[in-house]
């Protein structure tokens, strides 16, 4: 079979202590999962259902410490916004799943940022218009090495940090996610057939903000290790 176009590598995500790497089919992202990061959203903290966005896969970049990644900054924003996360990983198929049983499809853990054009993001939802153009774009979504439940067990407690140019931003803990990860899995098969190879972003504690071409950003998560990035300038 020929492809007409030159065909690309699947995106994929290291795991720690080897050389096997993940690869990733889809990426999805919890809206607002920390009360704190709710309300500096202009939300309240009332135990909703959580609700979901997408990334496309190629917006992954991959860092394995101690190397330092590079993404640009982004087009069309003035207010490009760090978000740290922790990220699941799917590792087998998984529809309408009891919450008892969700994480039986939980393969491993990392640590991400989900990065955002807060701007964009803002005047969508003002206009009652999709996230898209503030959330999924190049480069969205940087991630470190994954780390298997088999080895680390599932997360539900444990510090998770964001340091912007060595100055702490964002302070949190896995047990002040709203959603644990059990019920963020169990809600998310509600919608869609989960599959092997699908990553989910858990959403944020407080303490976004902005960065600039030049900084560097440190992330870490309790038992994952760090994720290291700095901004380029943007594309010309
Ligand atoms: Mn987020």
């Amino acid at each position: 079979m020929g492809a007409v176009i030159e065909s690309w590598d699947i995106p994929s995500v290291p795991v720690a202590g080897g050389t096997d790497r993940f690869p990733v089919r889809h990426i999805y992202c919890v809206g607002r999962n920390y009360a704190e990061h709710a309300k500096e959203m202009g939300g309240d903290a009332t135990k909703e259902p959580p609700f979901f966005f997408t990334k496309p896969a190629d917006a992954i970049v991959a860092v394995v410490p101690p190397a330092v990644g590079h993404i640009r900054y982004p087009l069309a924003t003035k207010f490009f916004h760090h978000e740290i996360e922790l990220v699941v990983a799917i590792g087998s198929r998984g529809v309408k799943l009891a919450p008892a049983d969700a994480l039986g499809v939980v393969w491993g853990y990392a640590v991400g940022l989900d990065m955002t054009r807060r701007d964009l993001q803002n005047e969508m939802r003002e206009k009652k218009r999709p996230w898209d153009i503030g959330k999924s774009f190049a480069q969205a979504a940087p991630i470190g090495e994954l780390h298997p439940a088999s080895r680390v067990g599932h997360l539900s407690r444990g510090a998770i940090w964001l340091d912007v140019n060595s100055q702490r931003r964002q302070q949190g803990d896995l047990a002040d996610m709203i959603w644990d990860v059990a019920h963020t899995v169990h809600f998310l098969s509600q919608y869609y057939e989960v599959l092997p190879g699908d990553l989910i972003f858990t959403g944020t504690p407080a303490g976004v903000g902005p960065v600039k071409p030049g900084d560097r950003l440190d992330g870490g998560i309790d038992g994952l290790g760090t994720l290291a990035i700095s901004i380029d300038a943007a594309a010309g």
